[in-house]
Protein backbone atom coordinates (compact mmCIF):
# COMPACT_ATOMS: atom_id res chain seq x y z
CA UNK A 1 0.00 0.00 0.00
CA UNK A 2 1.30 3.32 -1.17
CA UNK A 3 -0.17 6.42 0.20
CA UNK A 4 -1.35 8.68 -2.14
CA UNK A 5 -1.53 6.08 -5.10
CA UNK A 6 -5.28 6.25 -6.63
CA UNK A 7 -4.65 2.47 -7.29
CA UNK A 8 -4.25 1.27 -4.00
CA UNK A 9 -7.14 2.77 -2.77
CA UNK A 10 -9.18 1.75 -5.15
CA UNK A 11 -8.10 -1.53 -3.93
CA UNK A 12 -8.57 -1.26 -0.25
CA UNK A 13 -11.95 0.68 -0.70
CA UNK A 14 -10.79 3.97 -0.09
CA UNK A 15 -12.51 5.06 -3.56
CA UNK A 16 -15.68 3.07 -4.30
CA UNK A 17 -15.22 1.30 -7.13
CA UNK A 18 -17.13 -1.94 -8.57
CA UNK A 19 -14.87 -4.25 -9.09
CA UNK A 20 -15.43 -6.68 -12.34
CA UNK A 21 -13.35 -9.44 -10.97
CA UNK A 22 -11.65 -9.61 -7.56
CA UNK A 23 -9.18 -12.16 -6.05
CA UNK A 24 -6.11 -11.66 -3.56
CA UNK A 25 -3.70 -10.66 -6.02
CA UNK A 26 -5.92 -8.56 -8.58
CA UNK A 27 -8.84 -6.72 -9.11
CA UNK A 28 -10.37 -5.69 -12.61
CA UNK A 29 -12.56 -2.55 -13.15
CA UNK A 30 -13.60 -0.61 -16.12
CA UNK A 31 -11.80 2.54 -17.26
CA UNK A 32 -12.93 5.89 -15.65
CA UNK A 33 -12.46 7.31 -19.34
CA UNK A 34 -12.95 4.64 -21.81
CA UNK A 35 -10.92 4.77 -24.90
CA UNK A 36 -13.40 1.80 -26.33
CA UNK A 37 -16.55 0.39 -25.97
CA UNK A 38 -14.75 -2.20 -23.90
CA UNK A 39 -11.78 -0.35 -21.47
CA UNK A 40 -11.27 -2.38 -18.25
CA UNK A 41 -7.93 -1.92 -16.07
CA UNK A 42 -6.29 -5.06 -14.56
CA UNK A 43 -4.27 -4.16 -11.08
CA UNK A 44 -2.50 -6.35 -9.13
CA UNK A 45 -3.31 -5.24 -4.98
CA UNK A 46 0.26 -5.26 -4.24
CA UNK A 47 1.70 -1.65 -5.22
CA UNK A 48 4.29 -1.90 -8.38
CA UNK A 49 5.33 0.87 -9.79
CA UNK A 50 6.01 0.09 -13.96
CA UNK A 51 6.69 -2.95 -15.91
CA UNK A 52 10.10 -1.54 -15.32
CA UNK A 53 9.83 -2.50 -11.08
CA UNK A 54 9.41 -6.11 -12.34
CA UNK A 55 11.63 -9.07 -11.26
CA UNK A 56 11.57 -12.71 -12.33
CA UNK A 57 10.03 -13.21 -8.65
CA UNK A 58 7.12 -11.17 -10.46
CA UNK A 59 6.32 -13.89 -13.47
CA UNK A 60 3.31 -15.14 -11.71
CA UNK A 61 1.34 -11.97 -11.11
CA UNK A 62 1.83 -10.95 -15.27
CA UNK A 63 0.95 -14.30 -16.33
CA UNK A 64 -2.20 -13.77 -13.72
CA UNK A 65 -3.34 -10.43 -15.34
CA UNK A 66 -2.33 -11.51 -19.23
CA UNK A 67 -4.83 -14.98 -18.73
CA UNK A 68 -7.56 -12.42 -16.42
CA UNK A 69 -7.27 -10.57 -19.64
CA UNK A 70 -7.98 -13.14 -21.82
CA UNK A 71 -11.17 -14.42 -19.52
CA UNK A 72 -12.31 -11.23 -18.99
CA UNK A 73 -12.22 -10.64 -23.43
CA UNK A 74 -14.04 -13.70 -23.12
CA UNK A 75 -16.42 -12.66 -20.56
CA UNK A 76 -17.54 -9.15 -22.76
CA UNK A 77 -17.79 -11.24 -25.93
CA UNK A 78 -14.77 -9.64 -27.74
CA UNK A 79 -12.66 -12.61 -27.74
CA UNK A 80 -12.98 -13.50 -31.68
CA UNK A 81 -14.03 -9.63 -33.03
CA UNK A 82 -10.09 -9.34 -31.25
CA UNK A 83 -8.64 -6.74 -28.51
CA UNK A 84 -5.28 -5.04 -27.10
CA UNK A 85 -3.37 -5.90 -24.05
CA UNK A 86 -1.46 -2.94 -23.20
CA UNK A 87 1.22 -2.02 -20.30
CA UNK A 88 1.82 1.85 -20.61
CA UNK A 89 5.65 2.09 -19.23
CA UNK A 90 6.56 5.58 -17.57
CA UNK A 91 6.10 8.94 -18.71
CA UNK A 92 7.13 8.50 -21.82
CA UNK A 93 5.36 5.26 -22.80
CA UNK A 94 1.80 7.53 -21.87
CA UNK A 95 1.91 6.00 -18.13
CA UNK A 96 -0.43 7.92 -15.72
CA UNK A 97 -1.05 6.01 -13.16
CA UNK A 98 2.30 4.38 -11.29
CA UNK A 99 0.87 1.78 -10.21
CA UNK A 100 1.24 -1.69 -12.73
CA UNK A 101 -1.95 -2.25 -14.71
CA UNK A 102 -2.90 -3.76 -17.90
CA UNK A 103 -4.99 -2.19 -20.47
CA UNK A 104 -7.81 -4.54 -21.98
CA UNK A 105 -9.11 -2.48 -24.98
CA UNK A 106 -11.61 -3.64 -27.38
CA UNK A 107 -15.35 -3.80 -28.81
CA UNK A 108 -14.96 -1.79 -31.88
CA UNK A 109 -17.40 -1.77 -34.40
CA UNK A 110 -16.32 -3.37 -37.78
P1 LIG B 1 -2.12 4.79 -17.73
O1 LIG B 1 -2.09 5.94 -18.69
O2 LIG B 1 -1.43 5.09 -16.42
O3 LIG B 1 -1.66 3.50 -18.35
O4 LIG B 1 -3.67 4.54 -17.45
C1 LIG B 1 -4.31 4.90 -16.27
C2 LIG B 1 -5.79 4.74 -16.53
O5 LIG B 1 -6.47 4.81 -15.29
C3 LIG B 1 -6.38 5.84 -17.42
O6 LIG B 1 -6.94 5.23 -18.59
C4 LIG B 1 -7.45 6.49 -16.54
O7 LIG B 1 -8.62 6.82 -17.25
C5 LIG B 1 -7.71 5.43 -15.48
N1 LIG B 1 -8.11 5.96 -14.18
C6 LIG B 1 -7.50 6.96 -13.49
N2 LIG B 1 -8.11 7.17 -12.31
C7 LIG B 1 -9.13 6.28 -12.24
C8 LIG B 1 -10.12 6.03 -11.24
O8 LIG B 1 -10.19 6.63 -10.18
N3 LIG B 1 -11.01 5.02 -11.52
C9 LIG B 1 -10.97 4.31 -12.68
N4 LIG B 1 -11.89 3.37 -12.84
N5 LIG B 1 -10.04 4.53 -13.64
C10 LIG B 1 -9.13 5.51 -13.42
ZN1 LIG C 1 -0.43 1.61 -5.61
Amino acid sequence: MEKDCIFCKIVNGEIPTTFLYKNDDLVIFRDINPHAPVHILIVPTRHIRSVNDLTGEDAKIVSDMIMAGKMMAEKEGISKSGYKLLYNVEKGGGQVIFHLHMHLIGGWKK
